[in-house]
């Protein structure tokens, strides 16, 4: 029989084989027992205050004998409600029902169908059920009772017959006791991993801190990089795992001094003292080789640390500073840990207030637009600016753009400030227009947040309406790098707005990957090649370098190319040289307000307005071909010829010849040119085109009858090819498809593809083209080595003896690693003073040990400048025939070179699973 009786809404008494349920014995209890009398309702159909009225204590009472029962009911009705059962199996029925919410049972020995022990042994054997506490009742003076009740597990006893005040008093305490306890453990353990609470961390910090006050501590915030990806790809219970087993470590890690707890979802928190964690710190880089699941291994850990040195900053915000920390290196590979500094913090307050700062800004009219000039290089005109973004605060003064911009990017806010500069622009231009001022264009920048707003082409014909310009006058400069997300929307994008007639620009091309491929996909206007890359590649000799073939090849396309970031004569002239459209730079001009660029506006004659040219896709889509032929028959059948390749325009002279040249600037693909013009007018043309640097490298096919003489003639002047007169069309058509064609434009599209891959001082493979490698080497099955060297004392020897210095090192090892390893091997400088070699067919630790070894010991044999001792360490990992190489292996061994590094190896160490260390 289970009856429920209490003051509270009745739980469902169920199972009643015998008797009346046994009523509730307050007045409450009773109205609702009344009410499900009428007609039962389960929990869910109570009212709000109904369920309110629940009281939280319950006791289960398990006695068979009903006027004992009664009689207990009665006594504790009075505080608890009360559930009985008459056996101890339906006592565990009930349980199962209502466990949670029972907080204490008292419990009879002797009862048929479960005895009270059994009933005891089912109960602790359950560990949901199991905490909760029990009180036997035994028969008086029986010790053996007692002892076996309290051997079964029970929390204590009371003798029979049954005192009211004592039972009330036990029942009280030992509810009571339980609770704090539970309490505690609420408050002190996170539930998953069983480490402090974060509250109960700071709690023990603060008192350690007062304990201890010369003890030199710090506090570590540790975070599970790629942690979301493990519960999005392997689920929820592989994450908590995966916490569970991150909190195992960390805690073995920190050792018995120091504590530890979970912060957030992923972030951990650790006490230590300072020389602990300095030792710890050899062992960051290994930590995920110490997951127990291999699929886990791949998981990043990083660590930031703050080193408690002020005592008065509240233990909170100690470790907040330590998450900041871990927060500045977040995807940066090869930095594990970061160390909370002064820096750190000015930086952080720094960005703080700008963010605080922005709307306000915004709102107050606090950014200023400023102008660049552009110019026209063969022509030394001004062609138009560059919108740039001044922030004037009124407080901080002059902020530069290299400050906030990266900030506003990151938080979004870069959208509505791109907009506020387009609408400040268009503003501009309509004034201009107003004022009867020549209207050249402005470009203006457009983020890669831009880009990807479903409301871009609305917002920019929006504005452009509003202030009545033409979309031409507005240029958009979008950064190469929005280029390489997402493709096919960019495409698409790019297409509808040079549709509605805005001029695009592709900003800093050359600082970053795109590819040469996509160039050609894409219809834009203007390439703007970076200012880095115009200051490297301009300080290459002439013959060097892929300045010269970036602008051919916009040529072939037909972009125009702008150079930005122009600070000398010297980079002018090369870039005039090599057939460079617009420049913009500090050598021309800084960016000006906009009343100093208003001025220059006035200063121009009143035809000035001859903008930067658009991509000009002639209404067929061919290219053309100007033919430069005295012969009117020789010109007809010619063009009949080829008129279906391309667009043919006539000259029957050199001076015809030049002047279509001259209107047609850039648009001209390939000219076919008779070298018996009179006059010597073909010899005067390809003079004049050699020397002319829109035109010179617009390729010419020399013709002429036979003449051994004409065709060296034309050669020596520095014509593309020669073709004797009569032509066979297909010849013809072959000679100038070749100069024009596919396969030439892949050659050097390969060549450059293959410069990319370079690193330019050491000439070894870069990153990107390690990568290359790498994929190649998957397809091998081989067993390899990848060898990650550190050289040390680059910065010393760059800060002492300067970057020339600096240089010499990295070549001289770059030299060593080449005489040493066989042409088959992959050579790569990693990054500043890293170098990563692949070597093929190495399958034991010996040899590749050995290997490491001795190219370190080599290393240290070299003469450096200055007498600088040369050293480096090395860690290595293996990649069975049965793996691939990826980039896992990569951080093995980066595992491994610290190691080498911290642990005094001898600095040469091989990643194995550190369970036995592998070392020299
Ligand atoms: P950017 O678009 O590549 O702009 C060119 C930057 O180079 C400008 O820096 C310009 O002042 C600077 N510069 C121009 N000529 C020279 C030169 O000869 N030598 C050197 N060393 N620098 C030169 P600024 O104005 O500081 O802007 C920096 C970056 O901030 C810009 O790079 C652009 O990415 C961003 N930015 C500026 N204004 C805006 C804006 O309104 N919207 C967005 N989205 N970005 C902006
Ligand atoms: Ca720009
Ligand atoms: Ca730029």
């Amino acid at each position: 029989m289970t009856k429920f009786c209490g003051g509270g809404v009745p739980l469902q008494a169920k199972n009643r084989s015998q008797g009346t349920p046994c009523r509730p014995r307050d007045t409450e209890g009773r109205a609702a027992w009344e009410m499900n009398r009428a007609g039962r309702r389960n929990l869910s159909a109570y009212t709000e205050s109904e369920t309110n009225m629940l009281p939280q204590k319950q006791i289960l009472v398990v006695e068979d004998n009903l006027l004992n029962r009664e009689m207990l009911c009665e006594i504790l009705s009075q505080q608890y409600s009360v559930l009985e059962a008459a056996n101890g199996q339906e006592a565990l029925d009930l349980l199962r029902e209502f466990g949670e919410d029972v907080a204490l049972i008292l419990l009879d020995v002797m009862m048929p169908v479960m005895d009270g022990y059994t009933f005891l042994d089912r109960l602790k054997a359950d560990p949901e059920l199991s905490p909760i506490p029990v009180i036997v009742m035994t028969q008086s003076d029986s010790e053996a009772d007692e002892i076996a009740a309290l051997s079964h597990g029970a929390t204590d006893f009371v003798p029979k017959p049954y005192r009211p005040g004592v039972i009330l008093h036990r029942v009280a305490s030992i509810i009571n006791l339980r609770e704090t306890a539970a309490m505690i453990n609420l408050f002190q353990y996170d539930h998953l991993t069983g480490l402090y609470s974060k509250e109960f961390f700071y709690r023990k910090v603060q008192q350690r801190l007062l304990e201890d006050p010369e003890g030199e501590y710090c506090i570590v915030c540790s975070n599970i990089e790629n942690f979301k990806f493990v519960n999005d790809a392997f689920g929820t219970k592989a994450g908590d795992e995966l916490l569970r087993e991150v909190a195992n470590i960390t805690q073995q890690m920190i050792g018995e001094d120091g504590f530890c707890s979970r912060f957030t979802a992923d972030r951990f928190l650790c006490f230590q003292r300072r020389d602990r964690e300095a030792k710890d710190r050899a062992n960051f880089g290994s930590f995920s080789g110490l997951m127990l699941s291999p699929m886990l291994r791949s998981v990043v850990m990083r660590w930031g640390i703050y080193e408690i040195t002020d005592r008065t900053v509240p233990v909170e915000q100690m470790c907040d500073r330590a998450m900041l920390a871990v927060n500045s290196i977040k995807g940066q590979y090869n930095q594990f840990f970061s160390l909370y500094d002064e820096h750190m913090r000015n930086r952080l307050l720094r960005e703080q207030f700008i963010t605080d700062e922005m709307e306000k800004a915004l709102a107050e009219k606090q950014f200023l637009v400023y102008l660049q000039p552009k110019y026209s290089v063969s022509e030394d005109r001004l062609v138009g600016a560059e919108a740039l973004v001044r922030w004037v605060h009124p407080t901080q003064g002059f902020m530069s753009p290299g400050e906030f911009i990266p900030l506003f990017e990151k938080n979004g806010f870069i959208t509505r400030l791109d907009q506020y500069m387009w609408e400040r622009v268009c503003e501009l231009l309509h004034e201009w227009k107003q004022k009867g001022y020549p209207m050249l264009p402005v470009s203006v920048n457009v983020s890669r947040a831009d880009v990807y707003r479903a409301d871009l082409i609305e917002t920019l014909t929006r504005i452009t309406k509003k202030y009545g310009i033409e979309p031409e006058l507005l240029h958009l400069e979008i950064t190469e790098s929005a280029y390489t997300d997402n493709p096919n929307q960019i495409i698409s994008t790019v297409d509808q707005l040079r549709e509605l007639g805005f001029v695009i620009e592709m900003d800093d091309f050359g600082s970053g990957y795109s590819s040469l491929n996509m160039l050609n996909q894409m219809k834009l206007d203007i390439l703007k090649l970076d200012m880095k890359f115009i200051q490297t590649e301009t300080a290459k000799p002439m013959d060097q370098g892929i300045l010269r073939f970036i602008v051919s090849l916009a040529r072939w396309m037909n972009l125009g190319v702008v150079a930005e970031g122009v600070e000398t004569r010297e980079q002018l002239d090369r870039l005039r040289e090599i057939g460079c459209d617009y420049v913009q730079g500090y050598f021309f001009s800084r960016p000006l307000p906009c009343e100093d660029y208003e001025q220059m506006l006035r200063e121009l004659p009143a035809d000035a307005a001859r903008p930067v040219q658009r991509r000009r896709d002639n209404a067929s889509g061919l290219q053309t071909l100007l033919l430069v032929d005295e012969d009117a028959a020789s010109r007809a059948e010619i063009a009949s010829g080829l008129e279906d390749q391309y667009q043919v325009l006539e000259a029957d002279s050199a001076s015809e010849a030049l002047v279509q040249i001259c209107e047609r600037e850039q648009s001209i693909s390939v000219i076919l040119l008779s070298m018996t013009l009179p006059e010597n007018g073909a010899q005067k043309l390809l003079t004049a085109l050699r020397k002319d640097p829109v035109a010179w490298r617009t390729p010419v096919l020399a013709t002429a009858p036979f003449d051994a003489q004409l065709e060296e003639q034309a050669l020596n002047l520095d014509a593309d090819d020669f073709a004797c007169k009569p032509h066979t069309m297909r010849s013809l058509k072959k000679r100038l498809s070749r100069l024009l064609g596919w396969d030439a434009f892949q050659k050097r599209e390969r060549r450059l593809q293959e410069e990319a891959c370079r690193d330019y001082l050491t000439g070894l493979y870069n990153r990107r083209g390690l990568t290359t490698a790498m994929s190649g080497l998957r397809q091998e099955d081989l067993p390899l080595a990848l060898y990650l060297f550190d050289l040390d004392g680059l910065k010393e020897i760059n800060d002492r003896l300067g970057h020339d210095a600096g240089d010499q090192m990295l070549c001289a090892f770059a030299t060593l690693l080449q005489k040493r390893l066989r042409e088959v091997d992959v050579l790569a400088r990693y990054g500043g003073d890293e170098f990563v070699v692949i070597l093929r067919h190495m399958n034991t630790r010996e040899t590749a040990l050995k290997k490491g070894r001795e190219i370190c010991e080599a290393f240290r044999a070299c003469a450096l400048p200055g007498g600088c001792h040369a050293s480096c360490s090395v860690g290595i990992a293996l990649c069975g025939a049965d793996e691939k190489p990826d980039e896992q292996l990569i951080r093995h061994a980066d595992e491994a070179l610290y190691r080498a590094k911290a642990e005094d190896r001898g600095g040469c160490c091989i990643w194995d699973d550190w369970d036995a260390a592998g070392t020299d």
